[in-house]
């Protein structure tokens, strides 16, 4: 008997039929003599008109209040699933975030789990009963409602099974699995049968939204056997469905260059010109930035001419009018000469653990999209990524370009050299 965590993405539960359907799945594993917690997300769109219905009411609702309408969805697809479950004759018991004790901080919309209590869930467990917990929720010390970010039921489960020590938390989506790239963009996407959890970090982090970044932290953290697979696809019970998150498999002679490509369509880029080229203007700029609690995520800053020089980074879009705003104001405290900025760029990155040891990979990206003609306005990199800043129009083109140039269409192989993806043996999953 294993106790397992299972979460439902908002297609999967977007309608009755499919709350009925995930009802019979949890019944099968129930079945088999499992315990299972069920996490399940708000129904598809929910989230987004529950929030719209706020904005009609004031263009910059009480985060506070916004948290309180927003977790009603969640409120409603544990009930309907209970009512689902006990109809397949199964016991169940649902529980909000707050009424099982999943504590988090008070940062209202993105507040971060500090603790669960475990007490309520594995007496229902130990009763017999399938547990539904609200995703995406949690209540702060004072008891206010919170919610974890966009896609934070990911995060609920992740921490729920780290919590119960599960033997396994099965995220079910509306793909098969992680993809080379988002399957949508790139029909000739592959699934991965595994990513290891730093480039599954990665990914999530540079934007794709299969995970929710802080669901993989947890996981990675807690060592939780993490699994991504489809809610619509019949149940295998077997290990190798969907994509295994790894920790790095030792076996593996050589790792394929890059894993995958991720995008991000949520950026803009903001400039400060002219600005005097000192010690501590870049605290001056950022300083204030991030006293609002917006998040920077790459920053360039020119060599300087003439004693000034230029600042530039990006922001996500939802914060591009705040941080707009902010540097108005910090423009006239230093002295700078003007502020220009960009809503409609995107960030395109190839991801990978092997080109820790394969030189080129930049150089290869970079042909790939000169080549197509797209031009890249800023460039970052670290150990295992390379991401640039491109202008939206341009953004299904370079995923697309970059997927092909990388070969990522073709069956996984390890690579000895970056042009001979063929001439190592087939990593098999672990
Ligand atoms: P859920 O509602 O189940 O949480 P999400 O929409 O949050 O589902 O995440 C699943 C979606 O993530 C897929 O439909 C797919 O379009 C997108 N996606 C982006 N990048 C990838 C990737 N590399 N692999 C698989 N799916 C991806
Ligand atoms: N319902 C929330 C959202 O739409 C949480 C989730 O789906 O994971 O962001
Ligand atoms: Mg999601």
């Amino acid at each position: 008997m294993a106790l397992i965590v299972q979460k439902f993405g908002g297609t999967s539960v977007g309608s009755t039929e499919r709350i009925r359907n995930v009802a019979r799945r949890v019944a099968r594993w129930h079945a088999r003599g499992h315990q299972v917690v069920v996490v399940p997300s708000a129904m598809a769109g929910e989230t987004n008109r529950l929030l719209a219905l706020a904005k009609e009411m004031s263009p910059s609702p009480d985060p506070r209040e916004l948290d309180v309408i927003a977790s009603t969805g969640e409120q409603v697809t544990i009930a309907l699933l209970a009512i689902a479950l006990h109809a397949e004759g199964i016991q169940a018991r649902s529980f909000t975030g707050p009424q099982v004790g999943v504590l988090t901080d008070s940062t209202f919309t993105k507040a971060r789990i500090l603790k669960i209590n475990q007490d309520k869930i594995r007496k229902s467990l130990n009763d017999g009963s399938v547990v539904v917990v609200a995703g995406f929720q949690g209540a702060d010390e004072e008891g206010n409602i919170t919610t974890l970010g966009r896609g934070g039921s990911d995060t609920s489960a992740v921490a729920l099974a780290a919590a119960l020590k599960a033997d396994e938390c099965q995220i079910y989506t509306d793909v098969d699995g992680v993809y080379t790239t988002d399957p949508r963009v790139v029909p000739e996407a592959r699934k991965l049968d595994t990513i290891t959890f730093e480039e599954m970090l990665e990914m999530a982090s540079l934007g794709s939204k299969v995970l929710q970044i802080r669901s993989v932290e947890f996981a990675g953290k807690y060592k939780v056997k993490l699994r991504v697979l489809s809610s619509f696809e019949e149940d295998f019970d077997d290990d190798c469905a969907g994509t295994l998150i790894t920790i790095e498999d030792k076996k593996r002679m050589e790792q394929p260059v890059i894993s995958g490509i991720a995008f991000n369509r949520d950026e803009a880029k903001l400039t400060v010109l002219g600005v005097p080229d000192r010690p501590g203007t870049a605290f001056q700029i950022l300083g204030p930035v991030a006293d609002a609690n917006i998040d920077v995520d790459m920053i360039i800053q020119n060599i300087g001419h003439d004693g000034t020089t230029d600042f530039s980074f990006t922001v996500n879009r939802n914060d591009y009018a705040k941080a707009m705003k902010i540097l108005k104001e910090v423009k006239e405290r230093i002295g700078a000469r003007s502020v220009a900025g960009n809503p409609t760029i995107c960030k395109v990155s190839a991801v990978g653990v092997g080109m820790r040891s394969h030189p080129g990979v930049a150089s290869r990206m970079f042909a790939a999209l000169g080549k197509e003609g797209i031009n890249m306005a800023m460039i970052s990199t670290s150990e295992i990524k390379i991401s640039v800043v491109i202008d939206e129009k341009s953004l299904e083109h370079a995923v697309r370009t970059l997927h092909k140039a990388f070969g990522l269409e073709k069956p996984q192989k390890s690579t000895l050299s970056l042009t001979g993806r063929d001439e190592t043996d087939i990593i098999t999953p672990s």
